[in-house]
């Protein structure tokens, strides 16, 4: 839960923290952006066939950060929703990878904000090299009558995505087979997959104005400086 800021002296803690957890994490924070994204009502959830809430909404952030091992600026999103209730009362429905109200409700403005969501959040932590990401590794399923995230039972007996690329290559999967390319064995490592300005620019656009650098601001002077400072 977000610690709301009243006084100087309860902001400095809250930065002090955040600043704290950051060093010990050896992540950096470059920059932050907002999008509010109001959500159409959804499909009636109570008994007279009103909608719970008369506004229901999403604050996106879209957070930049610098972590030491990394050749570039990692990016990382995630969201509040929250709900408006009759009452007048506001409900804080948590903070996470909350994209499903955006890809069953969404228009599409933010059916796009959801395709750049999926497709690099935490571009440092890729588990195919660029060869298996353009071959389309993690979109092949284990069963085909099935999308690729739903949570099954895996040949092997174990439980999760559908995904080949979960499933051990001694089990007809792709986890550690080896890239046909470079040889790299796909989820042997977490690999650093850089970020077109165009994408950062796309999102820029979306946020509200920037309380500090923009994403592509930050990511500029993120490599010009050298990622030492
Ligand atoms: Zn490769």
């Amino acid at each position: 839960m977000r610690k709301e800021i009243v006084d100087a002296k309860t902001a400095k803690t809250v930065l002090g923290e955040a600043a704290r957890a950051a060093q010990v994490s050896g992540d950096r924070m470059l920059t932050k952006r907002y999008i509010h994204v109001s959500l159409p009502l959804g499909e009636a959830k109570q008994q007279d066939g009103r909608s719970r809430y008369i506004r229901h909404w999403l604050v996106v952030e879209i957070g930049l950060t610098g972590r030491n091992n990394l050749e570039g600026p990692e990016l990382s999103i995630c969201a509040t929703e929250y709900g408006k209730l009759r009452n007048g009362r506001t409900e804080d429905l948590g903070t996470g990878q909350h994209r499903e109200p955006l890809r069953e409700r969404g228009g599409t403005a933010q059916l796009r904000l959801l395709e750049l969501w999926e497709r690099w959040h935490l571009n440092g932590l890729r588990a195919g090299c660029e060869h298996q990401r353009a071959g389309g590794w993690d979109k092949r399923p284990i069963y085909p009558d099935k999308p690729t995230s739903a949570y099954v039972r895996h040949p092997d007996r174990s439980n999760g995505w559908n995904m080949l690329t979960w499933l051990p290559v001694e089990h007809g999967g792709l986890l550690s087979a080896p890239c046909p390319t470079c040889g790299y064995k796909y989820g042997s490592q977490w690999l650093y997959e850089a970020i077109p300005t165009e994408v950062l620019a796309e999102l820029d656009a979306m946020s509200g104005p920037p309380e500090a650098k923009t994403l592509v601001q930050a990511a500029d002077q993120y490599q010009q400086k050298g990622r030492t400072q």
